[in-house]
């Protein structure tokens, strides 16, 4: 029985609140703050209707760290649960230090004038986590999150080491949109317009953005093109898994969507720095994202299945040569809509930060004894984690391939 703090109220907020209240025994209290307060009033009376329980709302910005601090002291929870954007992450985890109490998110700090994904601004927390006793788990949604789960599953039950990772993101939904995003538009641009970034022997390779494409068959879904690109997770699977050759994260686009996306390139629009316009200065990317359709928007039109998984080769655990594992699941839009009010990228990513968070709250993830710091999904024993995350909603599959990926 726990009292947790969810910061935004956004799609990812929205799919975490409601299966938390479906949850009541792990989640004995909900409370619920974003910056506008009536986003989250609205997903206070869908959880009324749906499940019957109350959450409470709150008007913050999580960036303003003394009011954050306040709130946090006023509640009590056990365990605030980050589900805004990433630029905040370092002012809620400050309040968390300050306040003493653990911490969850699903996506790591990145600075608002530059598209850089990197863990060092988190992991340099460490310390201060540990010496106040608390914990931080980062990055508990699908991808960053599960995927790494599913990494960690495969080594402890099927190989024992991994000399080949690939991610493999696909989202064969339609929302019937010329041009949409799946989650917050201002970071889903700036993630896949950055340069690619992959693990290779040791060191980072780049190559320029969406230049390696494959045509890819995913059960549910069908044929589709991937593009390789640079995901938070690699940096965290790469450390935690020094015998990797190589690893790399792949997400399909369609081609209505590279049309699009690169137009707004090439005339400007997904710029991050300031352009003069009537006296003001504004960030083109985030004018653009004012006006494209809101994700939360999209679930009642959005139809098809997402398949995520992890394709891993290596050396069988029980020393029958290397073999290579294919660990996915695979989850429908509209069963997600119905079930929450949200499309399965937002139910894919609110799910497992409901199932990180139990993790946490029921102490079947937690620091060493006694102990506090800031950790990784990777650090964690997998079983029970994916044991959950079947039970809520997304079961996964895992099987044998006949040998590497040829691509
Ligand atoms: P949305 O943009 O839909 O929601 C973000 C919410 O955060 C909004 O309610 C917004 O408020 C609120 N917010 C923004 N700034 C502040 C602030 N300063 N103080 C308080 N609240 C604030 O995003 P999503 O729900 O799509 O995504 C949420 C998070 O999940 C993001 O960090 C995203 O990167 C991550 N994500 C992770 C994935 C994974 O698999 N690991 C996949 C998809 C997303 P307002 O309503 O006023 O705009």
């Amino acid at each position: 029985m726990s009292k947790v703090l969810v910061i935004g109220a956004g799609g990812v907020s929205s799919v975490c609140v409601h299966k938390m209240a479906m949850n009541p025994d792990i989640f004995s209290q909900i409370h619920l703050a974003s910056r506008t307060k009536s986003k989250c009033d609205a997903i206070a009376e869908s959880v009324r209707q749906r499940t019957g329980q109350e959450v409470a709302t709150y008007e913050i910005d999580a960036e303003e760290v003394p009011a954050m601090v306040n709130l946090i002291r006023k509640l009590g929870p056990s365990l605030v649960v980050n589900l805004a954007l990433p630029y905040q992450d370092l002012p809620i985890m400050d309040a968390c230090l300050e306040a003493g109490v653990d911490y969850l998110d699903t996506a790591n700090y990145e600075p608002k004038d530059e598209a850089k994904f990197e863990y060092k601004w988190q992991w340099a927390y460490h310390d201060r986590f540990k010496e106040a006793g608390i914990m931080a788990l980062l990055g508990s949604g699908f991808d960053p999150g599960v995927t790494s789960v599913f990494t960690m599953w495969l080594k402890k039950h099927k190989l024992k080491t991994i000399r080949q990772l690939d991610i493999l993101d696909c989202n064969g939904g339609d929302h019937g949109q010329h041009f949409a995003t799946n989650f917050n538009p201002e970071i889903n641009i700036r993630e896949v317009t950055a340069p690619a970034r992959h693990w290779e022997n040791g060191k980072w390779v780049e190559t320029p953005a969406m230049a390696e494409k494959v045509e890819f068959e995913f059960e549910g879904v069908g044929p589709k093109n991937m593009y390789m690109m640079y995901h938070e997770e690699l940096e965290s699977l790469a450390k935690f898994n020094p015998e990797l050759e190589r690893a790399r994260f792949w997400m399909t686009f369609g081609d209505e969507y590279i049309k699009h996306l690169t137009v707004l390139q090439n005339v400007g629009m997904t710029r991050i720095d300031p352009v003069k316009y009537q006296g003001h200065d504004i960030i083109p990317l985030q004018f653009l994202a004012a006006v494209l359709p809101k994700p939360e928007t999209l679930g009642e039109t959005t139809k098809g299945k997402t398949n995520i998984g992890v394709i891993a080769t290596g050396e069988a655990l029980d020393g029958s040569g290397e073999k290579t594992f294919y660990i996915n699941n695979i989850c429908d839009h509209e069963d997600a809509y119905e079930e929450t009010g949200n499309q399965a990228v937002s139910y894919t990513t609110g799910v497992p930060a409901m199932v990180g968070s139990a993790m946490m709250l029921q102490g079947k993830w937690c620091a060493p004894e006694g102990e506090g710091g800031v950790f990784n999904m990777e650090q964690f024993d997998p079983d029970p984690f994916l044991d959950m995350l079947g039970e809520q909603g997304l079961p996964w599959n895992v099987k044998e391939l006949d040998g590497p990926v040829d691509f």
